[in-house]
């Protein structure tokens, strides 16, 4: 059985006093909104990481960061590595999220050197895939998830591919208040999950958790979540109340 797992990406929308007080507000429910059953974690600005961290104290809320650079340590101002996330606490680092693919300009490659390095520094890689609506109403889904998905775990055992989740996130749901249908999303996580299997193997295929990304809303989780390849909601915009965010959670228990 794959647990439910319910992430909440705050992008760059909260600042100091609003992402510990979101911190507060979702610790203080959050385990009458699901107890142990669902692993929650959240993606705070990384300047805020140490904060929330403090503020979550001993719950059972994971912290991610959205973003990581591949490299350890050196001359590449600006980035982040995943040993100095580790360090402050976080669990998890997004990878390829479609913000970086498509504002930053994030390519496949870049994205499989984060996802290794993820691992190697100790971190949980959430590896976003998803395709733009042109390639969706062009009928290339499939095409351009697959190659996202074999690009993007390029080069891992299956083994360390047992750390990986991943999202599916159509470009085109992303903060536009359009949510994939249960049937669209149910039909692109069944064909990730089989190339998991084609890739690897039956049981890495069985266990590996798929997300749903894309205008999650305490309205539609629970039918997105009643599909039986969607393990989980990687949430955006309602992720910033913390009474929406935890009625997702619920619904996700
Ligand atoms: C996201 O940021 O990954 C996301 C899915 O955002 P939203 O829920 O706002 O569409």
């Amino acid at each position: 059985m794959r647990k439910p797992f319910v992430a909440g990406n705050w992008k760059m929308s909260t600042d100091s006093h609003s992402s510990v007080a979101l911190a507060e507000a979702i610790v203080a429910d959050v385990s009458d909104a699901a107890g142990q059953r669902v692993d929650v974690a959240v993606f705070p600005p990384f300047l805020y990481l140490q904060a929330v961290c403090k503020a979550f104290n001993s719950s059972h809320i994971a912290l991610g960061a959205q973003d990581i650079y591949f490299e350890q340590n050196g001359a590449f101002t600006g980035e982040i590595s995943a040993s100095m996330v580790k360090e402050i606490g976080c669990t998890y680092a997004l990878c390829g999220h479609s913000e970086r693919r498509h504002v930053i300009g994030e390519g496949d490659e870049l994205v499989n050197r984060k996802v290794v390095a993820a691992l190697s520094g100790g971190l949980l890689p959430i590896l976003c895939v998803g395709e733009l609506i042109k390639e969706r109403q062009s009928s290339k889904t499939s095409e351009v998830v697959t190659r996202q998905t074999k690009a993007g775990l390029a080069g891992l055992s299956a083994e360390k591919v047992s750390g990986v989740t991943i999202a599916y996130e159509p470009v085109w749901a992303i903060g536009t208040g359009l949510t994939a249908t249960p049937q669209q999303a149910q039909e692109a996580h069944a064909m990730i999950r089989n190339l998991v299997v084609e890739m690897y193997d039956e049981k890495l295929g069985e266990e590996i958790r798929i997300l749903y990304g894309g205008s999650v809303k305490p309205g539609n989780a629970a039918e997105l979540m009643a599909e039986r390849d969607i393990d989980g909601l990687l949430v955006g915009g309602a992720s910033l109340k913390a009474e929406d965010f935890l009625a997702i959670i619920r619904a996700a228990a």
